[in-house]
């Protein structure tokens, strides 16, 4: 197989997909594929509860929170956040730190009264800004930020302290890469083409009393509540993209759980910004405390060598090192399943180009 660096949807574990290969047209003796099953047989019912209680003690959730596998992508609950946790005119605070965060402010600002708090837009977001700047206010009904932005490969490396104001997260991107303390957070969401599974699956976390009062005329596939009290099928789930999450948790939980796999995370992404660190001819402009363990973006010092680096990376099975079109240059995504010869392979690669071209 290539090493497959795309931001998402994203490589999975190769072990995942030989099981889920293994499985495809008889599961454990059922003689249909998960694909195929009912949402309200015992057989999916067992996967999907099993799927949950993974994620619960892999991320240590705890058991006032619901979590809630739901469709339409991050993208829906950038609405599905003001919807459920805010009146319309009710103050929302936000946190700016890259196009990701640009996103939900946008979606927000339809349905409440949004401030952004704090900023890096001015600074090409090559930093987060310090919490304790943060002009929030008071009265706000949540505080959202993105952890890991995905396009600027930018990252928290400290979170606001957990006070009145329920903080809510995107964490679409680096969600599973190293342990959080669930309890810190109102709500966390992600979707689960980066680090979780296939596209199509969506994860809530978020505190049961925070959800119940979604404002009037919220339709019925964006209230937290009745998704929660549905154990998430309400109507019918993307199943298939469930289970192969949950084969993804029991990966992880055999690999030795969140701290084992940010040690390994650590390593990799010290390992790729170490070289083009040193390099002349590769660059990231991110501040280092605050660069993204899960996507690297760097530039050539020659734009024009960008296709035939990238002709050449495909050549040697490098996959999808492009860049976002917003930004240019290359992106290099190394979520959990990038295994560590992935990087190693990577960096001889870009040694040899800028060898032969620099
Ligand atoms: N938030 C972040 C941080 C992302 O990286 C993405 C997608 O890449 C999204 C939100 C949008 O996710 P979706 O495509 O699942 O709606």
């Amino acid at each position: 197989r290539a090493y497959n660096f795309c931001a998402g949807p994203a490589a999975l574990p190769e072990e995942v997909l030989t099981q889920a290969r293994d499985e495809m047209l008889d599961w454990q003796g059922k003689g249909l594929s998960v694909m195929e099953m009912s949402h309200r047989g015992d057989a999916f019912v067992s996967i999907a509860q099993q799927a949950e209680q993974d994620l619960r003690d892999l991320m240590g959730i705890p058991d006032d929170y619901a979590v809630l596998f739901l469709q339409g992508g991050a993208s829906s609950q950038f609405a599905g956040v003001p919807l459920n946790l805010a009146g319309p005119n009710d103050p929302v605070d936000y946190v700016n730190t890259g196009v990701w965060s640009r996103k939900a402010i946008a979606e927000a600002g339809r349905m409440a009264d949004v401030k952004e708090v704090a900023s890096s837009e001015d600074a090409g977001y090559t930093h987060v800004p310090d919490p304790a700047e943060w002009r929030t206010r008071p009265d706000a009904r949540y505080l959202h930020i993105t952890p890991n932005e995905t396009i600027g490969g930018l990252a928290y490396s400290r979170f606001p302290e957990a006070g009145d104001v329920p903080v809510v997260a995107d964490w679409s991107s680096a969600i599973l890469s190293e342990p959080v303390d669930v309890s810190r957070f109102g709500m966390i969401y992600a979707g689960a083409q980066k680090n979780i599974g296939p596209a199509g699956l969506t994860i809530v976390i978020v505190r049961r009393d925070l959800i119940g009062n979604a404002r009037e005329g919220t339709p019925a596939m964006l209230d937290y509540a009745i998704h929660d009290k549905a154990d998430s099928m309400y109507n019918t789930p993307p199943t298939y993209a469930w289970y192969l999450a949950g084969l993804v948790f029991q990966w992880l939980k055999r690999q030795g759980g969140l701290q084992a796999m940010a040690d390994i995370n650590r390593r990799k992404a010290n390992r790729l910004y170490g070289f083009i660190d040193e390099s002349d001819f590769y660059a990231n402009p991110v501040q280092p405390e605050y660069r993204s363990l899960m996507n690297v973006p760097f530039t050539l010092a020659d734009d024009s060598l960008n296709s035939a680096f990238l002709e050449g990376a495909e050549a040697r099975g490098l996959l999808n090192l492009k860049g976002h079109r917003s930004v240019g240059g290359m992106r290099a995504s190394i979520y959990n399943a990038m295994p560590e010869a992935g990087i190693e392979a990577l960096i001889d690669y870009m040694a040899e180009f800028e060898k032969d071209k620099g």
